[in-house]
C-alpha cells in the first residue's frame, strides 16, 4: 500500500489518541531521541495527556531519557500491553520493557522491526491521549517507511543538527513524509550552538550556511534552535525539572508551542 489511509491498519478501539506527532531524523545522534522527550515533557506541563512511542526500536533511548530504564511491561486481561507510566504522568512504551535484558542487541531484518512498531500503535492500552510522540526509527529506510504507513500521523518533526540541515539528508526526509501525505510541521535545529555555561556566550561551530534559504525553498518552518548544553545531555540524569537556564527554558517551551499551534 502507498498512503496511510490505504494501509488498512486498524486503530484500536480501546484507545483514544486526539493527535500523533512523529519526530524524525535523517540519520541517527542527532538529538531525535532527546527531542521527542522533551517535547512530551512539555506538552504534560501544560496539562495535556501525553505517551510516548518508541519506534526506534533498534536503539531505544527513550526508556533513559524518561527515567524508565528496568521496567517491565504487562499484558492487561485483553492482551494489550499496558504502557510504563513516568513520574509526571507520561505513558511510554519501547521495545526494551519487553525484553529480559536491555543490554542485548535486537537481531531482527526490517520487515519484524518495523511490525514491532505497528503493533506498539495497535497493542499498546493508551486509552485517551491528547498527543502521543512517536520517537521514529531514524533515516528513510524501510522501517522509517512501514510506521509512516502504518500509523495515522498527523505531522512530522523533523530534527537536524546545523551541518546537516541544509543538506540531501534532511530534504529526503521531509520528500518521505509529504509523498505518504503527512505534513511536515517544522524543523528543530539541534545542537545549533554551544551555550558556554560560564559566560552565558553562544558559540556557533556551523556558520555561513545558508538555512534560510533552504528552508524558504523547501517551504519548512523553523521551530526552534536548541543549543548544546550540558542542562539537556543530562536530561537522562536527572529528567527536565534540573533545567533551570531561563532562555533554555523559554526556548524548549517555545518550541512546542511553535509545534501545537501549527
Ligand atoms: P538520536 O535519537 O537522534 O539518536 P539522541 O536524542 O539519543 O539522538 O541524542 C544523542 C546524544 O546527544 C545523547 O547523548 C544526548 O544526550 C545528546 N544530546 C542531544 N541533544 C543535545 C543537546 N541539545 N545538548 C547536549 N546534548 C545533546
Amino acid at each position: 500500500c502507498g498512503k496511510q489511509d490505504t494501509c488498512g491498519v486498524e486503530n484500536n478501539p480501546r484507545n483514544n489518541i486526539k493527535n500523533v506527532i512523529g519526530v524524525m531524523s535523517g540519520k541517527g545522534g542527532v538529538g531525535k531521541s532527546t527531542v521527542s522527550t522533551i517535547l512530551a515533557n512539555e506538552l504534560r506541563q501544560k496539562g495535556y495527556k501525553v505517551g510516548i512511542l518508541d519506534a526506534d526500536i533498534t536503539g531505544p533511548s527513550i526508556p533513559r531519557l524518561t527515567n524508565t530504564q528496568n521496567k517491565k511491561a504487562m499484558m492487561s486481561t485483553e492482551e494489550m500491553i499496558i504502557p510504563i507510566i513516568t513520574e509526571n504522568g507520561i505513558k511510554v512504551m519501547s521495545l526494551n520493557f519487553l525484553l529480559e535484558d536491555e543490554n542485548q542487541p535486537v537481531i531482527w531484518r526490517g520487515p519484524i522491526v518495523g511490525s514491532t512498531a505497528k503493533k506498539f500503535w495497535t497493542d499498546t492500552l493508551w486509552e485517551d491521549l491528547d498527543y502521543l510522540i512517536i520517537d521514529m526509527p531514524p533515516g528513510t529506510g524501510d522501517v522509517a517507511l512501514t510506521v509512516m504507513q502504518s500509523v495515522p500521523i498527523n505531522g512530522i518533526v523533523m530534527v537536524s543538527i546545523p551541518q546537516d540541515l541544509v543538506s540531501m539528508i534532511v530534504s529526503k526526509g521531509v520528500n518521505m513524509a509529504r509523498k505518504l501525505d503527512i505534513p511536515v510541521i517544522g524543523v528543530v535545529e539541534n545542537m545549533s550552538y554551544i551555550l558556554c555555561p560560564d559566560c552565558d556566550s553562544k558559540i556557533r561551530l556551523y556558520e555561513g550556511e545558508n538555512t534560510e534559504q533552504f528552508l524558504n525553498d523547501m517551504d519548512l518552518k523553523l521551530l526552534g534552535e536548541i543549543p548544546m548544553c550540558k542542562e539537556i545531555t543530562d536530561i537522562s540524569k536527572n529528567g527536565m525539572k534540573k533545567i533551570t537556564n531561563k532562555e533554555i527554558k523559554d526556548i524548549l517551551e517555545n518550541m512546542t508551542n511553535n509545534i501545537i499551534s501549527s
